[in-house]
């Protein structure tokens, strides 16, 4: 029987601009070519440096530093104050998701446009997706009105990236690539630009950790951080998503490090019910085999645990605060959110066992 190719996928309209060592200038064209000229800069005090070297030459009339992991309600409305109070027409986020995040909340009720300059490899930047957390209930939305008109790259703002936040966050990235894989609106573009981005993060991560300074293992990482989000935007939460959402969210763990711990858990369970996109991911690793020419003979999970042993990522989530007693719930809360596409079906045993042994670090395929 033949597989007809069928399947409908919108394009986010953004610009990109890549350049290391160029965000200044790119950044001057770009707010110029929006028309904007009260332009409000978004950075955290740790990336005031950073900001203000390639901000210098904008025309800025405030710059707001109170930014907050996972935007509390609180400190959304102080900067939608802020860039009220300033008369700001456009907003320049210069950061990690955090601060994407915050800019994104205020686009959502003022309407203005984003510029941003990403100094992780998280993703906001290339995706509509805005969240909002009040006490421990994060919500997430999508809306068009959020996504960054232009995105400015320059993989020099990201060599103080300490290694093992880039590892976590590089980590983040591969996650949004394997799970578009198999997400609600998974389709063959999301999966070439995923499979491209496992490809250039396996190439570029382990020459960052190697030496931070890298340049081009950095670029290569940056580059991959954009191909991921832009794939996770298009395809959805799939089955890791929801998992980390609700870790991240209820449990109130680490972005980032959540992700990268997960991501194995989540490939085990699912590879074996997805031998097409197993085979793509083991392919972008250079561990599967091709057709009948054979490039490898290992599996996507070996790729995985390959590079996550060369990295020395993050490996259990006991580590970075989970306490067990807290599976049974988090279990509970993610069942009704697994998407119904999910290549095998899931309960919440399997997810019980899932999270255990991720709390525990034990290997994942047993
Ligand atoms: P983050 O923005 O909180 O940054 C992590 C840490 O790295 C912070 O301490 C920050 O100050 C530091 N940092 C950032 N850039 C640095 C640099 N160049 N040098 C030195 N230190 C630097 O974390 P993150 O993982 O980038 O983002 C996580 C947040 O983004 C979460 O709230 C998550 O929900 C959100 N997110 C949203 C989307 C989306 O599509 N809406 C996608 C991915 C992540």
């Amino acid at each position: 029987m033949s597989h007809a190719m069928r399947f409908t996928h919108d394009n986010l309209p953004q610009r990109v601009c890549f350049g290391s060592g160029e965000a200044a200038a790119n950044l001057r064209r770009q707010v110029e070519s929006l028309g904007a000229s009260r332009v409000m800069v978004i950075a955290a005090k740790a990336e005031e440096g950073l900001a203000d070297e390639v901000t210098a030459e904008l025309p800025v009339v405030v710059r707001h530093d109170d930014v907050v992991m996972h935007v509390p309600v609180e400190v959304a409305e102080r900067a939608r104050e802020a860039a009220a109070a300033a008369g700001a027409d456009a907003l320049v986020s210069v950061g990690g998701g955090s601060t994407t995040g915050l800019a994104k909340a205020i686009a959502l009720t003022a309407g203005l446009p984003i510029v941003a300059v990403p100094t992780t490899y998280a993703g906001s930047e290339a995706t509509p997706v805005w969240g909002l957390t009040e006490g421990a209930r994060k919500t997430t939305g999508v809306d068009p009105v959020v996504l960054p008109k232009v995105i400015v790259y320059d993989a020099t703002l990201t060599m103080t990236l300490p290694v093992p936040m880039s590892v976590a966050s590089g980590l983040n990235a591969l996650a949004h690539c394997v799970d578009s894989m198999w997400a609600p609106n998974a389709d063959p573009i999301n999966a070439a630009f995923a499979a491209e981005g496992i490809r250039s993060l396996a190439a570029g991560l382990p020459k960052v950790v190697a030496d931070p300074l890298d340049l081009e293992g950095r670029e290569q990482a940056l580059y991959a951080a954009y191909l991921s989000a832009t794939a996770f935007a298009s395809a959805g939460s799939g089955l890791h998503h929801k998992i980390c959402h609700v870790l991240g969210g209820a449990c109130n763990l680490p972005h980032a490090q959540t992700h990268a711990i997960v991501l194995p858990y989540v490939l085990a369970f699912n590879a074996p019910a997805a031998p097409e996109a197993e085979r793509r991911i083991a392919l972008s690793f250079g561990t599967g085999s091709f057709g009948t020419g054979s490039f490898g003979t290992g599996t996507a999970l070996d790729g995985l645990q390959a590079l996550r042993q060369e990295l020395d990522a993050p490996r259990a989530l006991r580590d970075i605060g989970l306490i067990e007693d807290a599976i049974p719930d988090a279990a509970d809360a993610i069942l009704p959110a697994v998407p119904p596409s999910n290549p095998r079906p899931v309960t919440a045993d399997d997810l019980r066992a899932l999270l255990r042994a991720a709390w525990s670090g034990a290997d994942p395929t047993t």
